[in-house]
């Protein structure tokens, strides 16, 4: 077997432990070599307080995957790029949409690899949509994204300051998908943003698109649902409903389940980044990334209640 690309990860919180760690772990390709994060280890393995010591301690790291937030990751991004590393970033790829694009031209220049990863699109149902789509007649689509911040993401202020998208974080997972699975293109034409009195960021959003035959196509985006959490994209055709649901995992056509095997979003991401190194290319699509942006420049903005953990 050739020998496994020595990869570090940088940021060790929820994200990295719950789902990088157990990924690299488990792939015949990376081997974990090292951690960056201010305070955050991985038992057993080297941890650094920043990712500069890192570069120059271990020149055999080839790799670099970023699990922190969106503000914090772009100097990062392109420290480990300037020092010869191929770099995995998480979604949202940055905080603005020109960093992004600087890092993609920056990757290009040095022939390395950069790879701005969107996990739900690896969700086992959404291969399987996308190719049921092809051909059909698109006539809505809707996706409702209700999900409890206080579950999700306790006592993470960033998601709250400006760069950290508020409830965006995770409606930027259905955005993912739908760029992914819709046949056409499509832009937003209206957003309705809820802010609480006290936060940088919105904690719901009511959008509002359409594609480029002109179908109508609408995100419901709430952060405070306490109960059923929901993380769905319906999408009606002449000659079926789509259904996908718990984030990508399950699919249903027409009410009947669909066998899509089991959910390995991020061991899929892992694969991928290995197949970019090996074709010497990227994959960088900021087309998530533009909505959310979109969003923040045509929506209408409106005060809710302060929100405290
Ligand atoms: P998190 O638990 O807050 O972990 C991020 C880590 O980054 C922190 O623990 C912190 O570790 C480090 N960090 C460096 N600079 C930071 C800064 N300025 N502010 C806050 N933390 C900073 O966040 P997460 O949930 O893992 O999310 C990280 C990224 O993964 C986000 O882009 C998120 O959208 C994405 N993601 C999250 C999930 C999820 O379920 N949580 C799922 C998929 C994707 P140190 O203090 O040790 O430096």
């Amino acid at each position: 077997m050739n020998e496994r690309h020595r990869i570090a990860l940088v940021g060790i919180g929820k994200i990295a432990r719950d789902q990088h760690v157990p990924a690299i772990a488990d792939s015949a390709v990376f081997s974990l070599a090292a951690t960056a994060s201010r305070n955050g280890r991985i038992d057993g393995i080297e941890a650094f307080t920043n990712l500069g010591r890192l570069l120059e301690a271990r020149p055999e790291i080839s790799c670099v995957s970023l699990c922190t937030p969106p503000h914090a990751r772009f100097a990062d991004a392109r420290r480990a790029l300037l020092a010869g590393r191929h770099v995995m970033i998480e979604k949202p790829p940055g905080a603005s949409v020109a960093e992004v694009h600087a890092l993609a031209a920056l990757a290009s220049d040095r022939n390395l690899t950069l790879f701005a990863s969107w996990h739900s699109r690896h969700a086992a149902g959404v291969s399987h949509a996308r190719e049921w789509l092809n051909g059909k007649s698109v006539t809505r689509v809707e996706v409702v994204w209700r999900e409890d911040v206080r579950h999700w993401h306790p006592g993470q202020d960033w998601v709250w300051e400006p760069g950290g998208l508020g409830v965006f974080d995770p409606g930027i997972n259905a955005l993912s998908i739908l760029t992914e699975i819709h046949p056409r293109p499509f832009r937003l034409t209206k957003a309705d943003l809820a802010f609480p009195a006290n936060r940088d960021t919105p904690i719901a959003a009511e959008l509002e698109f359409v594609d480029a035959t002109g179908i109508e196509m609408s995100a419901a985006l709430d952060w405070r649902e306490e109960r059923t959490q929901i993380w769905e994209i319906r999408i009606v055709c002449a000659e079926g409903t789509l259904l996908l649901s718990d984030g990508g995992a399950r699919l249903s056509i027409d009410g009947e389940p669909v066998e899509v095997g089991s959910n390995r979003e991020y061991p899929s991401l892992y694969a991928r980044f290995a197949e970019l190194i090996r074709e010497r290319t990227s994959d960088v699509d900021v087309r998530p990334l533009t909505h959310v942006a979109d969003a923040f420049m045509l929506g209408r903005r409106y005060e809710v209640e302060p929100f405290n953990f």
